[in-house]
């Protein structure tokens, strides 16, 4: 039936196809039936209709970079892959807005922003292969979060098809908007299980006119947190402010080569705007890190310094990847956020369960708005280390909610990270997921639905 109403060309079903879109970049798999590669919202409306009439799951899918399950179709069913649907539909710069198709690459929309002065700044780490629909259905945002914000805060308008396979116009291209519900807010984390985004209308901003970098090190995480909260306290907004810990600078010295300091953690602090200005403000952070106790401030606005400083930041996670030997860093706890000054305490926390477990876990992130991320070494082809992984999450979590904090700062919930979603929140989810997806078609078994262990569905043999 797929194929007479949407078109052979459009359907991808054999079993090495069907295995590949089984992944996404977390720990799970698990084979679809069939892969749609729809080319417009017509196409989307129509598989919609076919898998509400059959009760069939629905997964979008935009470069499958999601960390948590997000992706893979769990239960089975269609693949929609938006890849193919990936024009940049308008810029308007005097508007302060453009319109796009979901498929649309991060990057890419970027680099043509950047031809008018103008860019999209969420930035995630994936941001070269990330699509725009799949970080409006994560939220997701990145280093300069801190300053910018995350994706929510660019989504102006979209179009998107719900079940029983109807299109809606949500929202507007206007910056302001107070007339009703926030219906395309609603989409911002849905993980695709409410409705298909077909097209999005986003803010978008000028590109600040140069950056500056300084790094602190510290013997204490303590004293790294303190250098956080003091620059906050300053009234000085960072464009980033990241924490490395011990173990994450040495994965990276011993992966990349790039010389950090091996202390207890260090902090990378970014400041951008008029040229003037992060000068004075650079020199300002320098002299609070070292007041908090910094042993050592370097600083500098040299493009390739910069460059390499952040490369070594962003080396973190193929780094720790290559650290441990036969142990490679699963994606489990990943990306918690708890508020900025219980930072050194997670931190310390997340140590001492290591210790506790035996299991080596590596802590860095974005300190300046309270995301941090946690990778976890195990041997994937050991049963008991899986065991002892998912142990040392649930205390993680634990942690994690004592100090006031959320189990998702940036990746999304999926599969694994579902059975610690806040109650309350789960209750209403799932009253708004049985009103707009009553046959529960979308994405099903994810976030809210998902019961049991997050051991399952391993992608490692
Ligand atoms: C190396 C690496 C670094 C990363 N760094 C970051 C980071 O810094 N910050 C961050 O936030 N995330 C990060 N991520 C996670 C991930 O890349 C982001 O969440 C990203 O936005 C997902 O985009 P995607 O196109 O790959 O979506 P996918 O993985 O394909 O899908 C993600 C979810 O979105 C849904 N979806 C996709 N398209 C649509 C659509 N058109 N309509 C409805 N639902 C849709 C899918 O069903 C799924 O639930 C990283 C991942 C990797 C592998």
């Amino acid at each position: 039936m797929l194929e007479e109403t949407i078109g052979k060309e459009k359907i991808l079903s054999s079993q090495a196809e069907l295995y590949s879109y089984g992944f996404d970049a977390s720990i799970h798999h698990a084979m679809p039936s069939v892969v749609v590669q729809p080319r417009s919202e017509e196409d989307i409306v129509e598989v919609v209709k076919i898998a509400h009439e059959h009760a069939i799951p629905i997964i979008a899918r935009g470069a499958g970079t999601a960390l948590s399950g997000q992706a893979v179709p769990i239960k089975g069913g269609i693949i929609l892959d938006m890849a193919a649907m990936n024009k940049i539909k308008e810029i308007k710069i005097e508007n302060f807005y453009c319109k796009v198709e979901p498929g649309v690459i991060y990057g890419e929309l970027n680099k043509e922003l950047a031809k008018y002065g103008f860019f999209f700044p969420p930035s995630p780490g994936s941001g070269d292969v990330c699509t725009i629909g799949g970080m409006i259905a994560t939220n997701a945002s990145g280093m300069r979060a801190i300053k910018y914000g995350a994706t929510r805060d660019y989504v102006l308008g979209l179009r998107a098809v719900f079940p029983p396979g109807k299109a809606y116009a949500l929202g507007s291209s206007t910056l302001k908007n107070s007339s009703g519900y926030q219906i395309e807010r609603l989409l911002v984390g849905s993980e695709g299980t409410l409705g298909i985004i077909t097209e999005a209308t986003i803010k978008i901003i000028p590109l600040p006119e140069k950056r500056g970098v300084a790094l602190a090190s510290f013997d204490t995480l303590h004293d790294a947190g303190k250098g956080v909260a003091n620059i906050i306290a300053a009234g000085i907004i960072p464009s980033a402010l990241e924490i490395m810990d011990k173990v994450c600078i040495q994965a990276v010295n011993k992966s990349m080569n790039i010389g950090l300091p091996e202390v207890e953690a260090i902090l990378i602090i970014e400041k951008d705007g008029k040229e003037e200005e992060i000068k004075k403000d650079i020199e300002r952070i320098a002299e609070i890190c070292r007041k908090s106790n910094a042993k050592d401030v370097v600083f500098t606005f040299d493009e390739e310094e910069m460059a390499n400083l952040w490369k070594g930041r962003k080396g973190v996670l193929p780094s720790l990847s290559r650290y441990g030997g036969n142990k490679i860093s699963v994606s489990l706890a990943d990306d918690m956020a708890v508020p900025i000054s219980k930072i050194p305490d997670a931190v310390k926390a997340f140590q001492e369960i290591s210790k506790k477990y035996g299991i080596l876990i590596g802590t860095y992130g974005h300190a300046g708005d309270g995301n941090l991320h946690t990778k976890i070494l195990i041997d994937p082809t050991s049963e008991e280390e899986w065991k002892k992984a998912e142990k040392v999450v649930d205390e993680i979590y634990k942690v994690v909610y004592e100090l006031g904090g959320i189990v998702s700062g940036e990746h999304g919930i999926g599969i694994s990270k579902a059975p610690w979603m806040v109650k309350e929140n789960i209750e209403l989810m799932e009253r708004i997921k049985a009103a707009l997806d009553p046959k529960n078609i979308m994405n099903p078994g994810k976030m809210m639905q998902w019961k049991g262990s997050i051991i399952t569905n391993l992608r490692y043999r």
